[in-house]
């Protein structure tokens, strides 16, 4: 997190190294480089069927996400949450505010009553000492106007990684591990680092909904559209089932 200090000093680009007067350490040129999900045809990524059919079932309304789940954005946030690089987080949740700031300011929707980050267990909290989708939130918030609410969400059962689970076992993995005890705001934007196949943000939505939150949106850094081959293939697997 930035201090007193140091903002009178340039940033040096995380990537070319090069110094840069940008708020964030990345220079134009990288920046520009890299690539983003496209918002000029759908504002709710789960209307690209990449995304949609990655998802099984969601129990939420729509999904912003900044970009695809590869470099540098994957290596990033596998530092923030195991290396404490917290500028890496600062810098993406800033990158991810100004796609959501353009996207409210476009539509004609109203914006969520609340942020909530996705909580962890308080002993994943303890031996990791933070919460890395509340660092993202706490960029978020303030700028957008919308509360924070760190404190109604919260992780009840400890659960082992979702990473290197299939689908049924992420599933399993993550039942009945949340709880919530808050406000039955009207609607509600869930912070979260990365969405996989959504198993841990449906559990969460599950929660919500069934506490009277009538609409859930999703912001996260990154998402995972399916590659195109596995696209083709599940449409062909649909295909055949229709036949039998
Ligand atoms: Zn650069």
């Amino acid at each position: 997190m930035p201090t007193g200090l140091n903002r009178f000093i340039p940033n040096r680009c995380v990537l070319c190294k090069l110094t840069t007067n940008n708020k964030i350490s990345l220079c134009n040129c990288c920046a520009n480089d890299l690539e983003y999900f496209d918002y000029r045809q759908f504002d709710n990524l789960l209307l690209r069927p990449d995304i949609r059919q990655g998802i099984k079932k969601p129990r939420f309304d729509s999904l912003i996400s900044l970009a695809p789940y590869q470099w540098p954005f994957n290596q990033w946030i596998t530092d923030l949450k195991f290396r404490e690089q917290h500028q890496l987080g600062e810098l993406m949740a800033r990158q991810l505010l100004r796609l959501v700031q353009n996207l409210l300011q476009a539509s004609t929707d109203s914006s969520p009553d609340v942020i909530l980050p996705m909580p962890i267990h308080r002993n994943r909290r303890f031996t990791r000492g933070y919460n890395q989708s509340k660092l993202i939130a706490e960029v978020l918030a303030k700028p957008l106007n919308i509360i924070l609410d760190t404190q109604s969400l919260t992780r009840v059962k400890s659960t082992s990684a979702q990473s290197g689970l299939n689908k049924t076992d992420r599933q399993s993995n993550v039942k009945q591990a949340f709880a919530y005890q808050g406000p039955a705001y009207r609607h509600v934007a869930v912070i979260d680092d990365v969405i996989t196949t959504g198993a841990t943000l449906n559990e969460v939505c599950r929660v919500l909904k069934e506490k009277g939150i009538e609409r859930i949106s999703v912001w996260t850094i990154c998402a995972v559209p399916l590659q195109k081959k596995e696209q083709k293939n599940r449409q062909k697997k649909k295909m055949g089932n229709r036949r039998d």
